[in-house]
């Protein structure tokens, strides 16, 4: 019996098998989940995706190719899923992007309006975006989340427009809960500490925020992807029944230290 046993539902943001969204795959399945993977299109993309969840014993993933920029990608993904599944349980959103001209300490102020407007277009918006079109596929309920990171409260070094996106998307998450909850949709965040990812080594200074957490966080250590995986099974099965329009902190503590 796993936790999560005739439950289907869409998880986007797997990139390689360092993505957080690949060991979220990994909890889900692994407490009898059913997943379609959405994955940025391209060739070269799907073959990186595919070699994941090969990894993680998914031998032929059911893929979906979506720019979750475009509105009309969303919308064949949804009519995709919506063919296969009928209905979906839950729905994971773990990406984002911000140009990593950026993402460098100093260069905030420099934002350009363009990049400004990419980063929360693809990084927040699109939460919004697909929150929406799950809504009609869950009739009877459903759990939604999103990853988010501490860079959206406190000005760290480097993260600059993706701490701003970050706080959109938390804004969003909460909106989203208040709107969708009459429906018997949940919508959480999970705040990770940080993990080696390919967005993550975009962030300059990256090491030093490593080697901080391992100093100053109540655990003293960083956090584990399998961590995330763990906290997602919780947010996205019955067990957190009672819970939504709540941001969690997967941080080894991090976030509640003052000095
Ligand atoms: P990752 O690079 O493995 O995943 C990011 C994903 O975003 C990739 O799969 C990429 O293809 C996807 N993406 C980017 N632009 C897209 C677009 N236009 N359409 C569709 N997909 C697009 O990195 P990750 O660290 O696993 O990031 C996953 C999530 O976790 C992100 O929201 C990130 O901000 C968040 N997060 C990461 C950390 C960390 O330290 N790695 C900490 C806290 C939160």
């Amino acid at each position: 019996m796993g936790l999560l046993d005739n439950q289907r539902g869409l998880v986007f943001g797997i990139a390689n098998d360092r993505s957080i969204a690949c060991h979220i795959a990994k909890s889900l399945i692994g407490e009898g989940a059913t997943c379609g993977f959405a994955h940025l299109p391209g060739e070269k993309n799907e073959r990186r995706v595919r070699k994941a969840l090969d990894g993680i014993g998914v031998a032929e993933p059911w893929l979906l190719p979506c720019d979750v920029s475009s509105d009309d990608d969303i919308d064949a993904t949804f009519a995709a899923t919506k063919e296969r599944f009928d209905t979906i349980d839950f729905l994971v959103h773990s990406l984002a992007f911000a140009d990593r001209t950026y993402l460098k300490a100093g260069k905030f102020p420099e934002t350009p309006r363009d990049v400004f407007a990419q980063a929360l277009d693809i990084s927040a918006y699109s939460l919004i975006a697909l929150a929406n079109r799950a809504k009609e596929m869950m009739p009877k309920g459903g759990s939604i989340i999103g990853m988010t990171y501490y860079g959206s409260e406190k000005a760290i070094p480097g993260y600059n427009v993706m701490g701003v996106a970050k706080a959109a998307l938390e804004a969003s998450m909460r909106y989203l809960a208040a709107d969708l909850g009459e429906h018997g949709i949940r919508v959480n965040t999970v705040s990770a500490g940080p993990l080696k990812t390919l967005s993550s080594m975009a962030v300059g200074g990256i090491d030093e925020i490593f080697n901080w957490v391992s100093q100053k966080s109540p655990l003293r250590r960083n956090i584990e992807a399998g961590e995330v995986g763990k906290t997602a099974v919780y947010l996205l099965s019955d067990l957190s029944s009672g819970v939504t329009g709540e941001n969690i902190y997967v941080d080894a503590g991090y976030s509640i230290v003052g000095l």
